[in-house]
């Protein structure tokens, strides 16, 4: 029988993950093993705009005993802002509009990459086998965060964050913009897939950077099913507005963690999701990707 504080665990979730399938540090083993020593009991797996990781979650789950919820951060843009998109228990088959839209933007931010380090290469001593490097072998969906990690190996710069704020940030010099659909075209894309799509961090980055309200709106007409109001770039007053406009739209509220491993300060379990949220989410979903539990694996 299950004790006491097993069972806390299991109502501890946490809906927001990265692998080093995108721009986490952790493999999906080692995220599920640092989860459990987290004492969360379900996690979403996030990766950016791919579902590479989803084959090692059954094994890793098992072996962690943390269930997870299949997701996916879709990257989306507005007038040049970026939006993300977290695409909970959807359809990861290849033929989805949504897989089409991510294998385009996938591709997109390769040479979206290497236009920037050409770019960044003029001034400071790096070169496109030096992001690589920094990358996990594989099909990894290449970002800012690995432009940023081999900076750092370079001594350009002390950590992710320095690098971000002075050479990688929107604003700067180098910044390329890659592809990515309208967040309305996201949304409905999630739905058509049978996913759940939760509007991540909206609210994030500086005032300017906002998800407009008139974005959230299409977004909502396109069957938005909720916002990540429990976010770590989210402060207070940013947290009860958004909870109120949710709670006005009839949208479900989510937390997640958006933890990177070592690449970003983010604890795991720092900002959770209810269990009732995560029914609802389930409920919602109409493909056939479920829940994976520990003990439903064998080999
Ligand atoms: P990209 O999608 O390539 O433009 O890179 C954006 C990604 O970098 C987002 O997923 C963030 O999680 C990550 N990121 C943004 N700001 C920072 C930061 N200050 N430090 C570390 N990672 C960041
Ligand atoms: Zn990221
Ligand atoms: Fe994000
Ligand atoms: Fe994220």
């Amino acid at each position: 029988m299950r004790d006491r504080s097993a069972l806390e665990d299991a109502e501890r979730i946490d809906l927001h993950t990265h692998t080093s399938w995108s721009d986490g540090t952790c493999t999906v083993a080692e995220l599920l093993a640092r989860a459990a020593e987290a004492g969360l009991g379900t996690i979403a797996v996030t990766d950016h705009d791919t579902v590479g990781c989803w084959g090692e979650i059954p094994a890793a789950s098992a072996a962690s005993g943390v269930s997870v919820v299949p997701g996916i951060e879709v990257s989306a843009e507005h007038q040049g802002l970026s939006v993300h998109v977290l695409a909970l228990l959807v359809d990861p088959s290849p033929d989805t509009e949504l897989a089409h839209e991510m294998a385009r933007a996938r591709r997109s931010r390769v040479e979206r990459a290497q236009r920037m380090v050409e770019l960044i290469g003029r001034d400071h001593p790096i070169a496109w086998k030096d992001v690589r490097a920094q990358a996990a072998d594989g099909d990894t969906v290449i970002g800012r965060p690995h432009i940023a990690d081999a900076l750092v190996a370079h001594g350009v710069l002390p950590d992710r964050s320095a690098a971000f704020r002075e050479i990688l940030h929107p604003s700067g010099p180098y910044y390329v913009p890659y592809y990515a659909p309208s967040p309305a075209t996201a949304v409905r894309a999630i739905r058509e897939a049978g996913g759940v799509a939760i509007a991540a961090h909206p609210a994030s980055g500086t005032r300017d950077a906002e998800v407009p309200a008139s974005v959230l709106e299409d977004m909502i007409g396109a069957g938005l099913a909720g916002i990540e109001v429990d976010h770590r770039e989210h402060d207070e007053p940013e947290r009860r507005r958004l909870g109120e406009f949710a709670r006005s739209q009839g949208l479900l509220v989510t937390g997640g963690s958006d933890y990177h491993g070592a690449g970003k300060p983010n604890r795991l379990g720092e900002n959770l999701t209810q269990p009732d949220v995560l029914a609802a989410i389930i409920r919602r979903a109409t493909s056939s990707t479920e829940v994976i539990r520990p003990w439903t694996w064998s080999t």
